[in-house]
């Protein structure tokens, strides 16, 4: 899911750049897969090992594919003899399996598993007021890890001190897990307005 967030970010930083802009993964039976960029996409298109999905959902290879006519909404790339539209969508034929990416341990995420809620007061005081907080304290030779990180907010975050939650007489909402996340709701997460061919295929997720 790296790669997924570096797709959509260069996009979404507004470095237009047509080559990387994101290209939706699909595998054989239409299941979100990842994302990749517009470069690599065209590799697989153009190899046969995928067909590009239009608006309406239908599939082309590369001979079809390059003979559209390029409309305004699409970004295009210059070639001989006019210019390819590239695809938003690619459908790869002989993928049939459905991946789960593992989702990074970033603060946004820690945010977005706990719903910007404290765990301990279970307060939503805005995410300017939230902290990380370590479970068993760093100090403590507590880690970074899924299940020893949580949001929490200021005050409790200043209560808590580098004592554990027992010793401090604090009890955190829920268990903290790492998450599992579909691969649809990671990319809606990620890329907050997908591009209007994406939406039928991540819904489901
Ligand atoms: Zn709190």
């Amino acid at each position: 899911m790296e790669a997924l967030e570096r797709a959509v970010t260069s996009h979404v930083e507004g470095r237009r750049d047509i080559l990387s802009l994101p290209v939706l993964l699909l595998n054989r039976f239409f299941a979100p897969v990842s994302v990749t960029t517009a470069r690599r996409a065209l590799v697989l298109l153009y190899g046969g090992v995928g067909h590009a999905v239009d608006t309406a959902g239908d599939t082309y290879d590369f001979t079809l594919w390059r003979t559209l006519p390029v409309r305004v909404a699409d970004d295009a790339l210059p070639i001989v003899g006019g210019a390819l539209r590239v695809p938003r969508v690619l459908h790869l034929l002989r993928y049939d399996r459905t991946p789960r990416a593992a989702v990074r341990l970033t603060r946004a995420n820690l945010m977005l598993r706990d719903e910007y809620q404290c765990q301990y007061c279970s307060r939503r005081p805005g995410h300017r007021e939230l902290n990380v907080d370590h479970v068993l304290p760093r100090s403590r030779g507590g880690e970074d890890s899924w299940t020893n990180l949580v949001i929490s907010c200021r005050s409790c975050n200043l209560k808590k001190g580098r004592r554990t939650p027992v010793e401090a007489g604090m009890k955190l909402l829920c268990e903290p897990r790492r998450p599992r996340w579909s691969t649809a709701k990671q990319i809606l997460m990620v890329m907050r307005e997908p591009f209007e061919e994406w939406q039928p295929f991540l819904k489901a997720g």
